[in-house]
């Protein structure tokens, strides 16, 4: 049995964790000390004493754990954990009867009932992620749940905590057999190589798949496209896929060398027909103004925070910058492709920077497209936070 402590939570914020809020904060709590080891259990109650929901303490950046049930006489036990993963696996049930793809998310943390907690599907090999001391204490009840749901060949997890709330660089492997990585998953038709042995990434942002698919089908045919923050080139090999004339990929990473050459080769692409340059996307814009080169597509992917040698870039303050850069090298009635994961600001304030960024080059735009996560990726309205990603296909419009 896992110890429980009781929370008092603040008048104020009392109808809001009614009302679906999933994540314990600090701010709404009375009597913090009360927090002791990560995964006791917390019962939140009001503050005279009624019980309004149940979660466990897990640090996290974003706060201090999770609710789990708003069922007062629900237990945190392995059938909880059972029963959301069940729910889970029911949800995805087309994914797995998909014939060309075999990567997609299993569990989405809050948005499946277990905030802090993610697990991927990769053609049989399962990635569980834990993003906290806390939720990890749980890692029993998961990895026997999961065992008795799915057919595996293997299991692998990753660490995303230590004191200092960072990744935990292991081999990861929890049970089953060993895979020889990469191992080559489909999504969409496409081929891709991944690694559930090395750091953090493993290859691909699973949240694209939409996005990917849009850019081979629909924008790719005889183009010229430059992709930025390109990190192993999945939006490069769509789009040779679907037709570009040429695709440019850029990353500061050294790793993204190898890892756009493999991309490329294990879809049938000869990569020497492509460009893959290391070097920081911000250098590259100045490069490419000064060389009056000039792209169809442009594809900006950053990192909601990234810092390099000369730069500093925060999607909050500098994708309006960002824009314009990418505005001055796209053609006229080009498509710049804009996309950010950050999720401290929304959909209505994403396209505030872009209509601020083409206003201030005095251009012309029009919005042809927008993405949010897919299915899979499942996020609660309650929490906008959750619905992180954001991608609008835009229109340069010649003057
Ligand atoms: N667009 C990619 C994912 C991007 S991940 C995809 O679809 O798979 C973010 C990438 O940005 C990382 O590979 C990182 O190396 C790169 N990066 C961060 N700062 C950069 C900079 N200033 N210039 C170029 N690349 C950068």
């Amino acid at each position: 049995m896992k110890k429980e402590i009781t929370v008092k939570v603040k008048s104020r914020f009392v109808d809001k964790f009614k009302s679906g809020y999933p994540l314990i904060f600090k701010e709404a709590i009375i009597n913090i000390d009360v927090f002791d080891k990560e995964g006791d259990i917390v019962k939140l109650v009001d503050e005279r004493n009624k019980f309004i929901a149940r979660g466990y303490y897990g640090k996290q950046n974003k706060g201090y754990g999770w609710i789990l049930s708003r069922k007062e006489n629900e237990k945190i036990d392995i059938s909880f954990f059972e029963k959301k993963i069940v729910s889970a696996l029911n949800k995805r049930v087309s994914l797995y009867n998909s014939r060309d793809t075999n990567a997609f998310r299993v569990f989405n943390g809050e948005g499946d009932g277990i905030g802090g907690l993610t697990i991927d599907y990769f053609d049989g090999y399962y990635l569980i992620n834990w993003y906290s001391k806390g939720i990890y204490k749980f890692r029993d009840h998961v990895i026997n749940s999961l065992k008795r749901l799915v057919e595996f060949k293997a299991m692998y997890q990753k660490k995303r905590f230590d004191t200092q709330g960072k990744y935990i660089e292991e081999d990861g492997f929890v049970l089953g057999e060993r895979g020889q990585f990469p191992i080559i998953v489909k999504e969409n038709g496409v081929n891709f190589a991944i690694y559930l042995n090395e750091g953090a990434m493993v290859g691909v942002f699973l949240d694209q798949r939409n996005v990917r698919k849009t850019i081979r089908n629909k924008y790719s045919k005889g183009k010229t496209v430059l992709n930025t923050f390109s990190y192993t080139g999945a939006f490069s090999v769509y789009a040779a896929l679907g037709g570009a004339k040429k695709t440019t990929s850029v990353d500061l990473a050294n790793r993204s060398l190898a890892k756009t050459i493999e991309q490329f080769s294990i879809n049938g692409i000869d990569y020497e027909a492509h460009d893959i340059v290391v070097e920081d996307v911000f250098n590259y814009f100045k490069y490419a103004l000064k060389k009056e080169l000039k792209f169809d597509m442009v594809i900006l992917d950053p990192p909601s925070y990234a810092k390099s040698k000369k730069f500093k870039f925060s999607a909050a303050n500098d994708y309006k910058n960002l824009l314009k850069e990418a505005i001055a090298i796209t053609e006229d009635n080009g498509v710049i492709v804009a996309s950010t994961n950050c999720s401290s600001f929304n959909m209505t304030k994403f396209k505030g920077f872009i209509d601020t960024a083409f206003k201030e080059i005095h251009g012309k735009y029009k919005i042809l497209e927008e993405f949010a996560l897919p299915s899979d990726f499942r996020s609660i309205k309650e929490y906008e936070e959750s619905n992180y990603l954001k991608v609008v296909f835009i229109k340069k419009i010649k003057r």
